[in-house]
């Protein structure tokens, strides 16, 4: 997060399958908003996944690291493809997403899933338990058991053993907590914390340093603690009673999945990946590439014009201008407008393609 400033300039990844045709649609909203509030933004083009790989042998190259550490802000929009599935763990696009984010220091990754009334069909849920629903899932993303030291599968007493750790050490737990405390600062105030202090080590230790954060740094955050399991099932319960969740890689991994199913539609759903309050964040869709319909003007743009807005709200410090993003969304949906993917038969809406839904947002 740089914060506010005149102008800025934004690394920009299309990577693979529909992330040209979404970035375009993206980068035209920003430069919409940009324009009207008077303030300046320049995107870097860089290289990164499957597009990379053909180019450079190298799903992330050191340009793109070097553009990426240069710029205030990195919006990225998809990688993947079946093309590149098969090769071998260095030349997958995924690799180079771990990479940036582990050589970016992004231990934070915020996902909201908001359900907006217009799309609530699309819920698997009903109406009255969703209507409304407003939730950032704050993960932790570099720590946790699947970092954790040793790990492996050996053969002990003639049989196969296979172990992982789940390990955090305090000053990884306060950095995420800050994280959340601004998080939930930003929004109603409300955090919870999701652990398994009550089977496991790690959770206490999760427990006690992040309530000693709170009080000491966010004493208005109204802080509460909920067992993992409860969690799971509170947010198909009663999804309403949580704003900001706070929780390490694993619970945060299930618990944001399992809350994106509140909002139904995957091409809907933003997301931000943060580290060191100075360094730049990356903005992407939850969504993959979309091969089946790339290159056909039929992606939904709105899940990355929503990670556009989150990086203008917790990167650029622009928060007004993020509002504007969201109710220019919002009013595209009433307005009746939909992309294929969120459209349904005799629904009365008219059908648009990526680049005008991208123009409609701009209006
Ligand atoms: P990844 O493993 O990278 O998450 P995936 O293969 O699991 O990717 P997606 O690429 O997200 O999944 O695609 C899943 C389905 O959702 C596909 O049918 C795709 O066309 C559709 N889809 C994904 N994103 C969008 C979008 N932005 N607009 C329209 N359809 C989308
Ligand atoms: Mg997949």
């Amino acid at each position: 997060a740089v914060g506010k400033k005149a102008s800025y300039s934004i690394a920009l990844l299309e990577g693979d399958g529909i992330g040209p045709e979404i970035s375009a649609a993206t980068v035209s909203v920003l430069e919409t908003v940009a324009t009207a509030a008077g303030f300046g933004l320049s995107f870097t083009p860089a290289l990164i996944g499957g597009a990379a790989i053909d180019a450079v042998q190298d799903p992330y190259p050191p340009a793109t690291h070097a553009a990426c550490e240069a710029a205030d802000s990195i919006l990225l929009a998809c990688i993947g493809g079946y093309k590149w599935d098969s090769n071998p763990r260095d030349m997958r696009p995924e690799t180079g997403l771990l990479a940036m984010r582990s050589r970016l220091g992004l231990f934070a990754n915020l996902r909201p899933a908001k359900v907006l009334p217009q799309l609530i069909e699309a819920s698997t849920l009903k109406r009255e338990v969703v209507e409304g629903v407003d939730i950032m899932v704050v993960r932790e993303l570099t720590g946790d058991v699947y970092f954790g030291e040793p790990k492996g599968i050996d053969v002990i007493d003639g049989e196969r053993v296979g172990y992982n750790n789940m390990i955090y050490k305090e000053s990884e737990i306060k950095r995420i907590a800050r994280v959340a405390g601004n998080v939930a600062s930003k929004r109603t105030g409300k955090l919870c914390s999701v652990d398994k202090a009550n089977v496991l080590d790690v959770s206490q230790l999760w427990k006690d340093v992040t309530t000693d954060i709170m009080e000491e740094e966010f004493p208005a955050v109204d802080l509460s603690h909920m067992y993992v399991d409860n969690a799971a099932m509170q947010l198909i319960r009663w999804p309403k009673q949580f704003d900001t969740i706070v929780t390490g890689n694993i619970f945060g991994d299930i618990l944001s999945d399992e809350a994106s199913m509140l909002v139904g539609s995957l091409g809907m759903l933003p997301s931000a990946s943060i580290g060191e309050p100075g360094g730049p964040g990356v903005f992407e869709p939850c969504h993959g590439s979309a091969p089946d319909i790339a290159g056909e003007n039929k992606a939904n743009p709105l899940a990355m014009i929503l990670s556009a807005a989150m990086m203008l709200k917790y990167d650029l410090g622009r928060d007004e201008e993020a509002k504007m993003i969201e109710d220019a969304v919002e009013a595209v949906l009433d307005g009746g407008f939909r992309t294929a993917d969120i459209k349904s038969d005799g629904d009365g809406c008219e059908l648009l393609g990526c680049k005008e839904m991208g123009d409609k947002v701009s209006e």
